[in-house]
């Protein structure tokens, strides 16, 4: 891909994402876009920062791992790097070495082992609550009606700073299915907020991908996650 290409693709989603905030009667700026680099080459990456890609998905450890380093040499700042994938508790060395952002926090041992590897590189965390709000077995993400206690929990860990929640609406459902998964996710926000947990802010709903932004647009998403209408299908 040149990188004409590449700037013409990132034009027209961040096109749809500001007509779809028009849309819903949101300011355009409150939505901002995450780049979904998994599987896509380094020198493609490389394009896309050129371009104004500024945060950066991947969702494998060892990827995230090679990425970086092959990507040592670019300007500063340099992109912020969100791990988004399903993360294996033996893999939290590399996350805390390396990402800027969670988005796929699921469960206590992960937030633990996490805040162990980070005091040792002496770094923090952003970290988003995955919410399995599709119901789906074979996703990742606590329960709904787990969210909180997940929260409260992860809240006296000085090294991951919550930020707010993340999901990935139902494989295959139409847009009034995936409005229902987004909808869910900023309701169980709003009840996290409530709670005003010393430590957790919950400003930040990551939903929306490729074939859906526009319903999280709608729903009120803050960040949305655009791998294939970027690079292509994986
Ligand atoms: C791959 C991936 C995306 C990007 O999906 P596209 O449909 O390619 O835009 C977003 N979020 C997560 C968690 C992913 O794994």
């Amino acid at each position: 891909m040149s990188g004409e290409e590449f700037r013409e693709r990132l034009a027209a989603v961040r096109r749809r994402i500001d007509d779809a905030a028009r849309a819903a009667g949101r300011d355009p700026a409150e939505v901002r876009l995450l780049a979904v680099t998994k599987t896509v080459p380094a020198d493609v990456v490389r394009l896309a920062i050129e371009a104004g890609c500024d945060r950066l998905g991947e969702s494998r450890a060892q990827e995230l791992v090679a990425k970086v380093a092959a990507l040592i040499d670019v300007p500063p700042p340099g992109p912020r790097w969100v791990f988004l994938g399903p993360l294996q508790t033996n893999k939290a060395r590399d996350v805390a070495a390396h990402a800027d952002e969670l988005h796929s926090l699921d469960r206590i041992e992960l937030a633990r082992a996490l805040q162990r590897r980070l005091e040792a590189a002496d770094r923090t965390l952003d970290v988003l609550v995955q919410v399995n709000t599709s119901r789906e077995s074979e996703k990742s993400g606590v329960a709904p009606q787990d969210a909180l206690g997940l929260v409260r929990e992860v809240a006296g860990l000085d090294r991951l700073r919550v930020r707010g929640l993340m999901t990935i609406a139902t494989r295959g459902g139409d847009d009034g299915e995936a409005r229902r998964c987004f909808r869910e996710l900023a309701a169980v926000a709003g009840r996290v907020r409530a709670e005003a947990i010393a430590g957790v802010v919950m400003d930040e709903l990551s939903m929306g991908m490729s074939g859906d932004l526009e319903a999280a647009v709608a729903e009120g998403a803050t960040t949305v996650r655009i791998g294939t209408a970027l690079f292509g299908a994986r």
